[in-house]
């Protein structure tokens, strides 16, 4: 066990983010520094037999970085660059993301170093129940509670649901969220993060005069969030004319067919093979003249170098960190409308706690009762944000970072840690 300040541009871009903040907000130096550390770090080895007969060691990771508020609340990323670093940044994330939505938990993360789309199901499975095993000891729904991210979906928190279950001699749905609704789901998980970017881009559009109906939107990324974003926006009348996942992207000026990109997407578990629109690469993706941008993927995808060739109006992020510091100031002077990740695709955890209250009550909600309960904390999140950015002159991340460092520092202040 390591928590040591980590390492890696990711985790660089965290902390950098949160010195800022703290600045700012002139926080308590004991509290700053504490709070620029996660509270542990877990590197585990997962051994996993592969369908030929060979065990694979794989490396897993869960990082908690502070539980002041409730307990710990973060993704398991499974995607081959997965690394203690990044890993921390997202897990640093988290925690900020939670305060600013006034939810009664902590931020963690977790995930292992491995590309599911070369797995069977079967390795998927193995490695899955063997990740869960080695940090069984550092979950639980009153410490630690995992969620999807990137590369993980329903089927992989219900075989984590499952382990976790067979340890404890019966059924804990509430041990992760983001599972199926057979086995304590909650209705409306799987759209939330999509759904409550295109939320807080609706909010955006009315601050900035803009009617959606007939705006252009680019979408980086087409899994969860991405996917759900793009049906989003085209239900409101935006027309979606570029979209990408890892095997490139696709262009169409007049407007892609967003149903027909659904059901490749469904069919082939990529874009792979897309017969819409013109092929162009990730990097072409993000520098497509549009109203609206969603990165949906990987973090530090707009950085200084390319940050001046952006020609949107509004960045919403829904990936992590997908924004450098040096791209944010250069974003600043084009007067781009920043939504920021931990905002924008606050959506996912909003919902996730909903779920975990749901399993601890053992009362489920109707989807609409979810939807109409999601838009309303998002919808007022982001009044506050914009209110805070207008008071004390700063940009919307800024905001939104003081807003949730704010309420952590507090609640440390409160409970006695390091006055
Ligand atoms: P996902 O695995 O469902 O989809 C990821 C998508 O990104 C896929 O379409 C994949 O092909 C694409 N991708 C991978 N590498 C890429 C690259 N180099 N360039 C372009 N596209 C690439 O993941 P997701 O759950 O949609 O997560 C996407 C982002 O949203 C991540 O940053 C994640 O942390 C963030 N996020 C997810 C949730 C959630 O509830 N799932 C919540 C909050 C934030």
């Amino acid at each position: 066990m390591s928590v040591a300040e980590p390492q890696g541009a990711a985790s660089e871009l965290a902390i950098k983010q949160f010195d800022l903040a703290a600045a700012k907000l002139d926080l308590d130096p004991n509290v700053a520094r504490r709070l620029r550390r996660p509270d542990r770090s877990m590197i585990v080895s997962v051994p996993t037999r592969m369908d030929d007969g060979r065990v694979h060691v794989f490396t897993g990771y869960r990082v908690q970085h502070n539980d002041v508020l409730g307990p710990f609340k973060g993704g398991i990323r499974y995607h081959p660059e997965v690394s203690l670093g990044e890993v921390s940044a997202l897990a640093m994330w988290m925690t900020w993301k939670c305060s600013l939505a006034g939810l009664p938990l902590g931020g963690a993360k977790g995930g292992v170093a491995c590309d599911p789309a070369e797995l069977s199901r079967n390795e998927l499975q193995s490695l899955t129940r063997r990740y869960t095993a080695e940090i069984l000891n550092f979950i639980g729904p009153e410490v630690d509670v995992p969620a999807p991210d990137m590369g993980t979906n329903e089927q992989v928190m219900a075989w984590i649901m499952d382990t976790y279950s067979q340890h404890k001699g019966h059924a804990v749905p509430e041990i992760v969220t983001g599972k199926p609704v057979a086995i304590g789901g909650t209705l409306g998980r799987r759209d939330a993060t999509g759904r409550g970017v295109v939320y807080t881009v609706i909010e955006a559009a009315k601050h900035l005069g803009l009617d959606l109906i007939g705006c252009t939107a680019a979408v980086q990324g087409f899994g969860n969030v991405g996917s759900v974003a793009t049906k989003e926006l085209a239900q409101l009348g935006v027309k979606v004319i570029a979209v990408s996942d890892r095997t490139g992207g696709y262009l169409d000026t007049t407007g892609l067919p967003v149903d027909k990109l659904l059901e490749v997407a469904d069919k082939n578990h990529s874009l792979e093979g897309c017969p819409y629109g013109e092929k162009i690469t990730n990097a072409e993706l993000l520098e497509v003249k549009c109203d609206i941008l969603v990165p949906a993927a990987l973090e530090m995808q707009i950085t200084e170098e390319n940050a001046a060739r952006l020609q949107c109006r509004i960045l919403a992020e829904g990936a992590n960190g997908p924004t450098t510091l040096g791209a944010d100031s250069i974003l600043r002077e084009k007067n781009v409308f920043v939504i920021p990740d931990i905002l924008a695709n606050a959506g996912g955890v909003i919902v996730s706690y909903f779920e975990w209250v749901q399993d601890l009550q053992n009362f489920f909600w109707t989807e609409d009762e979810v939807n109409v309960k999601l838009r309303d904390m998002l919808t007022k999140t982001f009044h506050h944000v914009l209110e805070m950015s207008q008071k004390h002159h700063v940009d919307m991340r800024l905001a939104a970072l003081m807003m949730g460092i704010d309420r952590v520092a507090k609640a440390m202040l409160w409970r006695g840690l390091y006055a």
